[in-house]
């Protein structure tokens, strides 16, 4: 997924009932938050290895987190912010499983699952996923996003 992670936070949060504490910067930093290990990728590791073989993009991590964090959460009187952020990330986590690959057996195993794969038909991977029909969902979600950011009732 290139585009549609931020909208897709913005999505969620829009669908999720407007009691929740924090509810629009949880799910947006949520939607997106897998992807900052980007900076590792590209100043640390130089490209060397899939980001989505990093932690953050690896569902088990989350599972283990998640069962911590919840319980705590609850204790705090968080539990629905906190629950909309674990949302947001498996949120994402499927949207990569579209076309990018997400190791759901991790740790038992390294395969990247995706539901559709992306050929190499052009010289740059970008052109080829933006010209790729999975492209379309993402621009689904953009534009759902969108709407609802225009229909809002806070809009001028
Ligand atoms: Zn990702």
């Amino acid at each position: 997924m290139l585009t549609a992670h931020l909208p897709s936070g913005y999505v969620l949060a829009r669908a999720l009932p407007k009691g929740i504490p924090r509810l629009m910067p949880v799910a947006l930093v949520g939607a997106v938050f897998p992807d900052l290990d980007m900076i590792w990728f590209h100043f640390v590791d130089d490209g060397a290895i899939h980001h989505h073989r990093y932690w953050v993009h690896i569902p088990a991590f989350w599972l283990a987190i998640a069962v911590v964090a919840l319980p705590l959460a609850a204790w705090a009187g968080w539990l629905r912010t906190v629950t909309v952020f674990f949302a947001a990330i498996l949120m994402h986590l499927l949207l990569d499983t579209i076309s990018g690959g997400v190791m759901w057996g991790a740790p038992a195993s390294g395969h990247l699952f995706a539901l559709v794969t992306v050929p190499a038909d052009y010289s740059h991977w970008i052109i080829s996923f933006m010209l790729h029909w999975t492209f379309l969902l993402e621009l689904v979600v953009c534009g759902t996003a969108a709407f609802l950011w225009i229909k809002r009732k806070d809009a001028a």
